[in-house]
């Protein structure tokens, strides 16, 4: 153990019991695609950290934006017009789904955003429960753990904010017992529709849903599932919430999931790559019609650093980074490519059960039996280890990939040249080779 590893352990390390946390690598530095390592050797960032460094490391137009911005001037209160900050909420509010724009508020991160979206909408439907799906994560913070689905929330538990589940489609692992996608989306609206009776639509603010699901595996939904969402909610007078803190900004191939797969919610949230990960930066859009609601009633949220003068600096300058790049164009094409190396993948290593995703954001899940589909590691598994063993496996052959629970994570900066992403895929199919002989 070096001698940073040891001075690192003053470091809580977030989800990790602590005498396990610190012995990774160290990556002191970063360029492109690459993380660097103390000793120099570069790892493909096959997860743009945690599907959060859309433009890479070391982008030369985020870097000079943030310390010209940091020069002009590095904090103003929220409640203070600013420049940078106005460019930048137009500037999403252009790119919002909505003809009619958005307003935008502005948070740290992602949960926070999310805290604030299940707030404005308690406050414009004056309704107080929320819905969200089991296979979802949202953050930490309390509103968005209370949302969460997947176990990341049960620490936090009871939540003081009334969130009410439901099952969403999973097409390789269907909990509504069938493999036609159109019966899955009918079976889960059923599902829905029986949930929302008992609890009563008149009590519920908004439903919250990440519309490609992510850490919690990757699940792409079948065609027409978010429409019905959309249906189903305006009907009810519920309003939609798109967690797209992953999806956004050309991730799975458009501006946001709500563009690519054209369905239009009434708020959005983000973080992640609106910057490229550079600051904390997260946010909620609220379409203008709705927003509206607060124009003579108080919005009762804010934080010191919301709109942070550098955060927007750089939220601006990684917006000019996508369009010169025409990144979201790219991310698209790339997913031809994905689902091609993905394909080759699945036909080479028994142990890859499923392949999905759209656009630059796909996901590999692992199996120890194709026929019966026996997980690599089950869900909530109290013994992980293996998904660890193999994620260490990953950094040796070169790769970081963001696993949970045998499932893989592959989202590389936008970036990505071809030739970079096939050694990249090269290098997983060595660690698959590994994985298949310790199983
Ligand atoms: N929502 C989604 C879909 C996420 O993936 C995450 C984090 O990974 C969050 C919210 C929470 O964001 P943050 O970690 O910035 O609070």
């Amino acid at each position: 153990m070096s001698a940073l590893h040891d001075r690192h352990r003053a470091v809580l390390m977030p989800w990790h019991a602590q005498s396990k946390a610190h012995g990774g690598p160290a990556f002191n530095a970063g360029e492109g695609c690459f993380l660097i390592e103390e000793s120099g050797n570069r790892i493909f960032d096959f997860s743009s950290g945690w599907i959060a460094a859309n433009l890479g490391h070391g982008h030369p137009r985020l870097i000079k934006a943030i310390a010209d911005q940091a020069a002009r001037l590095y904090y103003a209160p929220p409640i203070f017009v600013n420049d940078t900050r106005a460019e930048l909420a137009a500037r999403l509010s252009d790119l919002s789904p909505w003809p009619d724009g958005a307003r935008v508020h502005f948070t740290s991160g992602g949960g926070e955003a999310n805290d604030d979206a299940i707030k404005a909408a308690r406050m414009i439907t004056g309704r107080h429960k929320i819905l969200a799906a089991y296979r979802s994560y949202h953050g930490t913070t309390g509103g968005a753990s209370g949302a969460t689905g997947d176990m990341r929330r049960w620490p936090n538990e009871p939540s003081s904010y009334p969130a009410v589940r439901f099952f969403a489609p999973y097409p390789y692992r269907s909990p509504f017992h069938t493999d036609d996608p159109d019966e899955e989306v009918r079976r889960a609206m059923d599902h829905l529709d029986r949930i929302v009776t008992q609890e009563g639509a008149h009590n519920i603010a908004a439903l919250l849903i990440e519309p490609m699901v992510g850490s919690s595996g990757l699940i792409r939904y079948p065609d027409g599932y978010l429409d019905a969402l959309r249906r189903f909610t305006e009907e009810r007078g519920i309003l939609l919430i798109f967690d797209e803190v992953m999806t956004g900004f050309g991730r799975v191939g458009a501006a946001f999931a709500a563009e690519r797969f054209q369905v239009a919610p009434d708020m959005i949230v983000f973080a992640k790559g609106v910057n490229g990960a550079a600051i904390p930066l997260g946010g909620l859009m609220i379409r203008e019609g709705v927003a509206r609601h607060f124009d003579d009633t108080v919005f009762d949220a804010g934080h010191t650093h919301a709109g942070h003068p550098i955060a927007m600096a750089s939220g601006v300058a990684a917006l000019d980074a996508y369009e010169q790049g025409g990144l979201f164009t790219r991310a698209r094409a790339l997913e031809d490519r994905f689902r091609d190396r993905l394909t080759d993948l699945r036909q080479r290593h028994a142990v890859v059960g499923d392949i999905r995703g759209a656009g630059a954001f796909w996901g590999i899940e692992l199996v120890r039996d194709r026929a019966t589909k026996e997980p690599l590691v089950p869900w909530y598994a109290k013994d992980a280890s293996l998904n660890y063993r193999l994620t260490e496996r990953m950094l040796q052959d070169g790769n970081w990939v963001y696993a949970r629970y045998g499932i893989l994570m592959l989202a590389p900066p936008l970036i990505v040249t071809d030739e970079e992403l096939d050694a990249a895929m090269a290098q997983l199919s060595r660690s698959l080779t590994w994985l298949e002989s310790q199983i």
